[in-house]
């Protein structure tokens, strides 16, 4: 069993950031990554912007320089790398955190499975979980959503060239989706359950969507449900009546929740109400001593209240709060 100062598990924006503050008081922490580093931002859309100026998707003091003021995706796993290699994060890629145990005498031991079904058992004093939500999409629940021309994932829009795409949703992912695909010459339906343009679509990108919608080349459909996904048709509930519209590929851009089955395990207690993990937001520790969580995982059923701009802070706090313990 390998011992470690403190070991994150998790690689994205925000874990990094928690590595770089515990490096920053005198630790050499392990991050423990199912995937690559920044896994959830290569799985984003190939040319996804950001809404965020470099300035607050930059972690450990380092600057984040783009061709325009917003980077794109491609800058961000530049940049991300940069400071890994910059800062020499110690990371075990492509190893899943799949237990944790705490010992009577206060003991972490976590257990990993690598890419090959290998094995491997750590232990450590702190513990710090920063597994993101981009792995758990919210899911709707209705008949033909698991079949494969159904995404909960929106990469790029050539394969969709021509057909027929019925886009679920109405925020960000939504938009973006419906505009990338107009774009590459699919015919796009966009089916949204809220009655108006929701405040949460950024505004830079709500004209160009609005204008396509004026002329005809989206179609949007308000105060719409989908039903039932066929296999080249939707059924949908408008106005209380029932129809079939064509689609032979359908993107659910329901959004994604963090997956607090894991951290559960440990015994850190989840908010009934809220669907907060119990955490101290000062110091973000859990219900469990030296269990801390960073990052989105931190969020309750909002989600999209802690992004990278601020959850790249926790880890301040959480080495902080290390630092007075040792
Ligand atoms: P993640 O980035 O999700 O990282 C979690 C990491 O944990 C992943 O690498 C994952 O592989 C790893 N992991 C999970 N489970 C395990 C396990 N069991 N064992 C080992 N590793 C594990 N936010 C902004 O601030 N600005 C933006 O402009 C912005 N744009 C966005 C655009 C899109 C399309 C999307 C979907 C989100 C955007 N966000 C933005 C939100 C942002 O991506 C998330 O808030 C951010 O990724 C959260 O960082 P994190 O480190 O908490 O989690
Ligand atoms: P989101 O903001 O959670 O939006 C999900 C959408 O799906 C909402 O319109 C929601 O409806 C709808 N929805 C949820 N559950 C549903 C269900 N069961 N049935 C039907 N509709 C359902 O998700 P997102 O757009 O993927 O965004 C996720 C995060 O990524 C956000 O933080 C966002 O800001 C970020 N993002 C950023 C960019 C960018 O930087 N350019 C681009 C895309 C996304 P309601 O509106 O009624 O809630």
């Amino acid at each position: 069993m390998e011992r470690q100062d403190a070991i994150i598990i998790g690689a994205g924006p925000c874990g990094l950031s928690a590595a770089i503050a515990l490096q920053d008081i005198g630790m050499e922490p392990l991050i423990i990554e199912k995937g690559s580093i920044v896994n959830a931002l290569y799985h984003y859309p190939t040319h996804q912007q950001f809404f965020s100026t470099g300035e607050k998707l930059a972690i450990g003091g380092m600057p984040f320089y783009s061709t325009e003021r917003k980077p794109k995706r491609n800058e961000a796993l530049v940049y991300y790398r940069q400071v890994v290699m910059e800062k020499q994060l110690r990371i075990r890629s492509y190893e899943k955190a799949v237990e944790v145990l705490e010992e009577e005498d206060g003991t972490i031991t976590l257990f990993t499975v690598d890419q090959h079904g290998m094995q491997n058992k750590y232990s450590t004093t702190y513990l710090i979980v920063a597994t993101g939500y981009y792995d758990s999409p919210n899911m709707m629940g209705i008949a033909g959503e698991n079949q494969p021309h159904v995404f909960h994932y929106f990469k790029e829009a050539h394969p969709f060239f021509a057909q027929d795409v019925a886009v679920i949703g109405g925020k960000n992912s939504a938009v973006d989706a419906a505009l990338e695909l107009e774009k590459a010459g699919a015919n796009v339906s966009v089916y949204y359950r809220g009655s108006d343009y929701s405040p949460s679509v950024k505004p830079w990108i709500l004209p160009e969507f609005e204008s396509l919608i004026k002329h005809g080349k989206i179609n949007m459909f308000f105060d719409t449900k989908v039903a039932e996904i066929r296999q080249d048709t939707i059924l949908v509930e408008q106005n209380g009546r029932t129809r079939e519209e064509k689609a032979r590929f359908v993107f659910a851009m329901t959004g994604y929740h963090p997956d607090h089955s894991f951290i559960k395990k440990m015994g850190v207690g989840v908010d009934e109400e809220t669907g907060r993990p119990l955490h101290n937001p000062d110091t973000m520790e859990t219900n469990i001593r030296n269990i801390f969580i960073a990052g989105v995982i931190a969020a309750g059923n909002n989600a999209n209240e802690i992004f990278i701009e601020n959850g790249r802070l926790h880890g301040a706090l959480i080495a902080e709060t290390i630092q007075s313990r040792r």
